[in-house]
């Protein structure tokens, strides 16, 4: 059984370490963002409430996102662990995912913090910007969701921190690097033995 937890603000490559670590431990990624993007596309009732958010550079709100989280992580294919890729990103949304986890007799079992400097974000997501066509991913709604990950969810380490689960990444470097410093950490060592 593994829980693990990936954050980082936006740009920090959290989506592609994610799959990498997934694939490797054998269960599934959920990434709220990919899961609210999808909803969005088939023009869901969930989608149209989360795309002004979105768009917008705010969080969806808790209730929108630990209802929608909760039905996720009751899927069959999450009975053997499951990593989160951005989620929680509120104490609301820690919360909910605590209480959730022991109401199964379960837990999160290491949180990995990708750490990326602001200059180099700006600079990723602006060229994903111009490749990927999310509809987020200008200017100054990149520096705004960099505001709001540093507001509102920063201080969700120290929660974590607290609880001696966090391991923190350097995030710099292409993909390849930055996975095998997962690889060789102790969060991923401790999950794969
Ligand atoms: P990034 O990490 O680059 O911001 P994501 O794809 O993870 O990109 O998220 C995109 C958007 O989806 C967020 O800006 C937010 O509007 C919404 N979202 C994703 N996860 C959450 C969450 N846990 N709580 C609230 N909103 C979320």
């Amino acid at each position: 059984m593994t829980i693990l937890v990936l954050m980082g603000p936006p740009g920090a490559g959290k989506g592609t370490q994610a799959e990498m670590l997934a694939e490797r431990l054998g269960v599934p990624a959920i990434s709220t963002g990919d899961i609210f993007r999808e909803q969005v596309a088939s023009g869901t009732a969930l989608g149209q409430q989360a795309k002004g958010y979105i768009d917008a550079g705010e969080y969806v709100p808790d209730s929108v996102t630990n209802a929608m989280i909760r039905e996720r992580l009751c899927a069959d294919d999450t009975r053997s662990g499951f990593l989160l890729d951005g989620y929680p990103r509120t104490l609301d949304q820690v919360a909910v995912l605590d209480e959730f986890l022991a109401g199964q007799q379960r837990f999160v079992d290491g949180v990995i913090v990708l750490d990326v400097h602001v200059d180099e974000l700006v600079a990723r997501l602006l060229n994903r910007a111009a490749l990927a066509n999310r509809s987020d991913d200008t200017e100054p709604v990149i520096r705004h969701r960099l505001k709001v990950y540093t507001d509102q969810t920063q201080p969700l380490i120290e929660v974590y921190a607290a609880r001696n689960l966090v391991t923190t990444i350097d995030g710099t470097g292409d993909s390849a690097e930055v996975s095998q410093r997962i690889l060789s950490s102790s969060v991923a060592l401790q999950q794969t033995n």
